[in-house]
């Protein structure tokens, strides 16, 4: 069976970066279960996944256009010090990424670039923004998503939600 609109797709994966860095990885033991064509994963590595079947193995690359985005220097914000004067200390570290607000009051992630003692500048292009996308992916399981899998927009089991 080919991977096409609405099947149940299982696939290990791993991304590397350009120099080769493991970013993040599903392993044969912990698979990722997806519906197929419904905007769950970036498109073009859906495109890359169409037509393939149980057993293919494929290396696509995704520029990081196709991928997350690419780097925005509006992105990143100085602010003043006195909104963290709540935060734990320890979460006041260069590096790590903190759950901050929009205008809006959605969450939005952020990681500190640099405290100072009048301001503290944050950066909230995603992690992955202007990367270049190294996967390898194999073909572990494709099948028909049930009713309920479709009337859900995810897949259920394994590698996909449990509820
Ligand atoms: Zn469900």
């Amino acid at each position: 069976m080919k991977i096409t609109e609405k099947k149940a797709v299982t696939i290990s994966y791993t991304l590397k970066n350009e120099g080769g860095q493991i970013l993040d990885q599903a392993t044969t033991e912990r698979p990722l279960a997806y519906l197929h064509g419904v905007g769950m994963m970036l498109p073009a590595f859906e495109t890359a996944l169409e037509g393939m079947t149980v057993g293919d193995m494929i290396k696509p690359v995704l520029s990081a256009a196709d991928g997350y985005g690419l780097r925005e220097e509006e992105a990143i914000v100085p602010l003043p010090a006195n909104i963290f004067a709540e935060a734990p200390a320890e979460q006041m570290v260069v590096g790590n990424t903190l759950h901050m607000q929009d205008q809006d009051g959605n969450p939005i992630p952020g990681t500190i670039l640099s405290i100072g003692e009048e301001e503290v500048v944050m950066d909230f292009n995603h992690p992955l923004a202007g990367v270049d996308l190294h996967f390898e992916v194999m073909v572990l399981d494709v099948r028909n998503a049930t009713e309920e899998e479709l009337a859900h927009g995810h897949i259920h089991g394994p590698g996909g939600h449990n509820h």
